[in-house]
């Protein structure tokens, strides 16, 4: 759409959304985990831009580590305005209480307005939190306690955000959502009707494939960081859309973007270009691959996971977490063929396969590990 950025008149963005404990949240919130590469002197310019513009969410984890400590002096005395959305990524109750507990101290305040599960995504994850002993039960403590106001879940793993749209213990869900990533939509707009809160986060694609170098736009496609935000803030389901701005003019950028709402075809319009960004992609299809693939390769999960991490820049160490745990893998790939006769993108599959397998099985292995969080 290419549309261009201006500078933003100051404005207070309510989401219309409230509790009558909280804060009604506003539709655009500040992420934190960007700032774990930004000089101090930066995230005190970005935080100020966007607590003058009036934005009060604040979406944050212990694992953003340095991020969260650069922020929380200026947070701090803003408190009464604010809406904290803490996370915990603790998979286990004693260790989440230790990271609820530094983040109050950090924060200066006695309870956080929602607390919820960080980035369950996968279904190990999700019985290990629900399961005894899980950081559930922290959870549970900490809202009896008065130390979470709301409960929610977070992740990039649908059964578990559905788990918790449906479920009465759960008051919220964070989810992905962009033009290139409408898997969690259905389930947010479930979790809306259900009158709880929804934050959506990725809202630019995590900066890559909107960023100022994009990893390749695909055809003619091209998706402004203004036509995501917006794309997002029109789904009527969503209460507040994190953005992880890096510096006060892209706060200002997308405060601009929050104030013109697209009507149902510009909706349209930037939603065939995200799936055009991502055709010769595999994931729109009901997987025809599977029904011939005599060996069980899970074939659409393997490459949407290793196309997360391509195009999305999800999480490798989760991602080769997750294929670690597969029963089969691309290893078992025969190289019969028969997958990608019946593919409607016409993949290489085989060759997808094992690209995948170099990248989520030995690309891990390069990277820091957060084993030391669980
Ligand atoms: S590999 Fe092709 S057939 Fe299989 S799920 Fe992906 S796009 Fe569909
Ligand atoms: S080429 Fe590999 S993945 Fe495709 S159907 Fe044959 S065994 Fe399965």
């Amino acid at each position: 759409m290419g549309m261009t950025w201006k500078l933003a008149a100051s404005t207070m963005l309510a989401s219309g959304f409230s509790w009558p404990d909280t804060v009604s949240p506003t539709r655009l919130g500040i992420g934190l985990i960007p700032f774990m590469n930004l000089d101090a002197e930066a995230v005190d310019a970005t935080v100020r831009r966007a607590l003058d513009l009036g934005w009060n969410v604040v979406d944050f984890s212990r694992v953003y580590g340095s991020a969260v400590e650069k922020a929380q002096h200026l947070l701090r005395p803003e408190r009464e305005q604010l809406f904290l959305a803490g996370k915990v990524y603790a998979r286990h109750a004693e260790r989440a209480r230790e990271h609820l507990e530094g983040l109050l101290r950090g924060f200066g305040t006695d309870h956080f307005d929602l607390l919820s599960l960080h980035d369950v995504s996968s279904r190990e994850e999700f019985d290990l939190v629900m399961g005894e002993g899980g950081a559930m039960e922290l959870l549970r403590e900490a809202k009896q306690k008065g130390q979470a106001l709301r409960l929610g879940m977070t992740g990039h793993w649908p059964p578990a955000l559905l788990h918790a749209a449906e479920s009465e213990e759960f008051d919220a869900i964070t989810g992905p959502l962009n033009p290139c990533c409408l898997e969690n939509l259905g389930i947010m707009q479930r979790a809306a009707a259900a009158g709880k809160m929804v934050l959506a986060i990725k809202t630019l694609g995590n900066g890559r494939i909107f960023g100022p170098e994009p990893l390749g736009a695909v055809g003619e496609a091209e998706i402004t960081p203004a036509d995501s935000l917006q794309f997002v803030l029109s789904q009527g389901c969503v209460t507040t859309a994190v953005v992880g701005c890096k510096s006060p003019d892209e706060v200002s950028q997308a405060n601009e973007a929050a104030m013109n709402n697209l009507d149902v075809h510009g909706k349209a319009q930037i939603q065939e270009m995200g799936f055009e960004l991502l055709a010769g992609l595999c994931g729109f299809c009901h997987a025809p691959c599977q029904a011939v693939c005599e060996p069980g390769v899970p074939i659409q999960y393997i490459l949407r996971r290793w196309r997360n991490f391509e195009r999305i820049n999800y999480d490798i160490r989760r991602l080769g977490d997750e294929y670690d745990l597969l029963r089969i893998n691309s290893t078992a790939c025969t190289d019969c063929g028969r997958c990608e006769a019946v593919c409607p993108a016409s993949l290489d599959i085989t060759g997808r396969l094992k690209a995948a397998h170099d990248t989520l099985a030995d690309g891990r292995r390069k990277v820091a590990f957060l084993e030391d969080n669980w």
